[in-house]
């Protein structure tokens, strides 16, 4: 690695989380250092997955640093990977996020080991012996490499570059990133992150970013906007499930997710609009990560803050029951509804929510509540789209509950509420470029941005550098603007 600046141009280059929503990762270099935004994990179709053990295109051994937006696996499943390949830099992050990563990390690879294990036990993987893609042991290399920062403050991650987190609200201690560069000239490169939404239960809303030279932004809702309405949804599946004695499984994100599920249904009881039905939290990270974020306050917004100084944490229900260990999860096959289950995956895609599909989904009487968005290519997205039955565990289970899809719970921005955080700006960016998005989400999104604001805008491609010594497109506009009047003329 060059220590000096040799005048080579600062680049960026899409090795993750371009033309999809999972392994984010994007490199920044420089004439001195090597800067990587996010280390996701792929997720979802097999041939994404398959990439998670595929060489990086880059020596995580020449990695100067590592810029964490925040702690999703598909931002920073990877992390433990690269440190085991050789990275031997720091990881910046926020406070929460550096608490939420320890726990989703050591949970990932735990899921890992297990799922190895099984396969090695019932023989139906190809690999012998199936190997975990990492270890709790490569975890733990991983966490010493974390450098919590404050919001809001510059801190430099190495000579010449500079890092300003700003809330996201999309899960506790999310952040859009600023990373000021000294380079030939100085160059302002700004990270959307996942962005999260306005008015939304426990976290402070998002924080605009006035000005970046480039500037990059998730589309995962590019082309969507949220529909309102999940509490009367939450409403009507648990009254039917309290009616007719079945259980209702929600596959939910143990982070963010299932503390805004949580808080919603202690409303809806609050308010009376919601029988008393036993509520099972089937996740220990679920659990772990309940209690992070009552110990984060510099994330909490007003209500948040008051009911937090009324009584102790108001992320539970009446009838709460933690599901602690995998014995106690088994046992719930064997109890009636009504019930809610809320175990993790968000997409069904692994963990204890597996054996809960397996042995319910055959139950007309049971309701799959999908906390929204589903990737290609997980069962989550099958049970969606009307599959009949899906694969759990190697065997084939029939599908005979109800499927329903509870939007308003996203932790994402939709396509209006991304507009609205791009309204922030003071000045357009030289080039915005989209990414973290499936193609048809990011090309309309590329599109509302180039006709309502005007900006040169570019849709990431996976595997692409492109450079961060942008001139300001000037000539573009002038142009643009000139057409403009020659139509008005
Ligand atoms: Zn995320």
């Amino acid at each position: 690695m060059a220590c000096v600046d040799d005048g080579t141009p600062p680049t960026l280059s899409f090795l993750g989380g371009a033309g999809t929503v999972t392994g984010s990762k994007h490199l920044v270099t420089t004439a001195r250092g090597r800067i990587l935004l996010d280390c996701g994990l792929f997720q979802g179709l097999k041939s994404l997955r398959l990439r998670n053990w595929d060489r990086p295109p880059f020596d995580p051994a020449g990695l100067t640093s590592v810029v964490l937006s925040h702690a999703h696996l598909d931002h920073s499943g990877w992390l433990p990977v690269l440190v085991r390949k050789g990275f031997r830099g720091a990881i910046h992050c926020t406070s929460g996020t550096a608490d939420l990563v320890g726990v989703v990390l050591r949970d990932a690879a735990k899921i890992q080991e297990e799922d190895a294990a099984r396969a090695n036990r019932h023989g139906y993987s190809k690999h012998r012996p199936a190997l975990p893609l990492y270890t709790v042991e490569d975890v733990e290399r991983t966490l010493d490499r974390l450098r919590p920062h404050p919001y809001g403050r510059a801190v430099d991650v190495e000579a010449g570059a500079r890092v300003t987190f700003r809330r996201a609200a999309h899960i506790l201690g999310s952040a859009t990133v600023q990373l000021d560069l000294d380079e030939q000239r100085p160059v302002r490169l700004v990270f959307s992150g996942d962005l999260g939404r306005w008015h939304r239960p426990i976290l402070r809303d998002p924080e605009f970013v006035p000005e970046a030279d480039v500037l990059l932004v998730e589309s995962t809702y590019g082309d969507r906007t949220h529909a309102n309405g999940s509490e009367e949804t939450l409403v009507r599946v648990i009254r039917d499930a309290y009616d007719h004695g079945g259980a209702v499984i929600v596959p939910a994100f143990a982070i963010g997710r299932t503390q805004e599920l949580i808080w919603t249904l202690r409303k809806l009881e609050d308010d009376g609009r919601l029988p008393q039905v036993p509520v099972y939290i089937d996740s220990p990270m679920a659990r772990s990560v309940t209690e992070l974020y009552c110990e984060h306050p510099e994330d909490h917004d007003l209500d948040m803050a008051t009911l937090m100084d009324e009584r102790r944490c108001p992320l539970c229900c009446r009838e709460y029951h933690v599901v602690r260990t995998t014995q106690e999860s088994k046992a719930l096959n064997r109890r009636p509804g009504p019930m809610v289950i809320i175990a993790g995956s968000g997409m069904a895609t692994g963990g204890r929510v597996l054996h809960h599909l397996r042995h319910r989904l055959p139950d007309p009487r049971t309701t799959v509540l999908l906390p929204g968005f589903q990737a290609a290519g997980t069962r989550g997205r099958s049970l969606q789209e009307g599959a009949r039955e899906v694969k759990i565990h190697g065997g084939w289970v029939p599908v005979r509950a109800r499927i329903e899809t509870l939007d308003g719970l996203s932790a994402h921005a939709d396509q209006d509420e991304i507009l609205r955080w791009l309204g922030g700006f003071t000045r357009p960016p030289a080039v915005t470029w989209l990414v973290h998005g499936e193609p048809a989400a990011s090309a309309a999104l590329a599109l509302r941005i180039e006709s309502e604001l005007g900006w040169t805008v570019g849709v990431a491609e996976d595997g692409a550098s492109v450079s961060l010594l942008v001139e300001p497109d000037a000539p573009a506009r002038a142009g643009r603007e000139a057409d403009a009047r020659l139509q008005r003329g």
